[in-house]
């Protein structure tokens, strides 16, 4: 068994076929064109709480995930949402030329690990930016992600970057009542395409 290139731990045979997963549950609701890329530092830790795994309304996600789909999407969860409802929330967000991606692909619970995989992703994560996503903007998401700031600023990045006075938008993860959803939606709502 060897290191996830991505999060440093080991990767054994679930561990990868659960970062395809996740990687396979977000192409498909990746855009043509990417307009603003929101970047977060690293998904959740239970897949139910996935952005992309779409699911019943209000059955499976966490409070935290919940809240961060909802606003980011725009979809409102009932207690009799569908499956379907969520699936049309991320057909809305791709459509609006919005995607999300972490810095670290794979979910790292240990604050002081995902701050240290950041930092080892990080010449990674320039490459997936300039070849693959190749955004107009991106949205940096999470505290974690404050020392990847002047990283992608040195890297012509500068000009292109949405954040929240300098600093990364906060997000529902960890961050329990400082997360305003408002800002980082009235960001996204100003670059991203009208539907
Ligand atoms: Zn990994």
């Amino acid at each position: 068994v060897i290191a996830c290139d991505s999060c440093g731990l080991l990767a054994d045979d679930r561990h990868i076929r659960e970062r395809i997963e996740r990687l396979e549950l977000a192409t498909r609701f990746r855009p043509i064109h990417t307009q603003a890329l929101v970047l977060d530092a690293a998904p959740p830790a239970r897949a139910e709480d996935y952005f992309y795994r779409f699911a019943k309304g209000d059955a499976s996600r966490c409070a935290e995930s919940r809240s961060y789909f909802d606003e980011l999407t725009g979809f409102s969860a009932t207690a009799r949402s569908s499956a379907a409802e969520e699936e049309t929330g991320l057909e809305a967000f791709q459509r609006r030329g919005l995607f999300l991606a972490y810095a670290v692909e794979c979910p790292v619970e240990d604050s002081r690990e995902l701050a240290q995989a950041v930092q080892r992703t990080a010449p990674t994560l320039l490459k997936r930016l300039k070849i693959s996503y190749r955004p107009k903007w991106v949205a940096v998401v999470s505290p974690f992600l404050a020392e990847l700031i002047p990283i992608l600023q040195g890297a012509g990045w500068d000009e292109h970057l949405i954040l929240d006075e300098g600093k990364p938008f906060a997000s529902p993860f960890g961050s329990g009542a400082d997360w305003h959803a408002g800002r980082l939606t009235a960001a996204l709502a100003r670059v991203s395409r009208a539907v």
